[in-house]
């Protein structure tokens, strides 16, 4: 739908509500309104957790040993925790203090 119609359209039921909500009270006019936002919200936040949700590793990702020429580190910027990694079970970074913590890896010789 193009951008004119699209305007024609809103200003179609801009008046169309105005005649109702004159004739026969805002309720019925407000109501559906009030209605379609709560609904619109609800299915914003639901998709929202669903996305937040996915952490993008799969079933098939197996934990795999760090090899023992490098240390993998994992520091946090909020409090300063560093946490040494053994087993890598994904490609993300684990959480502390609600952020993301820093990889660091040190080749060993
Ligand atoms: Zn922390």
């Amino acid at each position: 739908m193009n951008r004119p119609v699209r305007i024609a359209l809103v200003v179609l039921v801009a008046i169309a509500a105005v005649v109702i909500g004159t004739q026969f009270g805002w309720r019925i006019v407000l109501a559906p309104l009030l209605g379609l936002a709560i609904w619109a919200w609800a299915r914003a936040t639901l998709r929202s957790f669903l996305r937040h949700g996915q952490t993008g590793v799969s079933a098939a990702d197996e934990p795999v040993p760090v090899g023992s020429d490098e240390r993998t580190m994992y520091w946090c910027e909020e409090c300063g925790t560093e946490v040494v990694l053994t087993v890598r079970g994904s490609g993300l970074p684990p959480r502390h203090c609600g952020t993301r913590m820093h990889e660091r890896s040190e080749v060993l010789s």
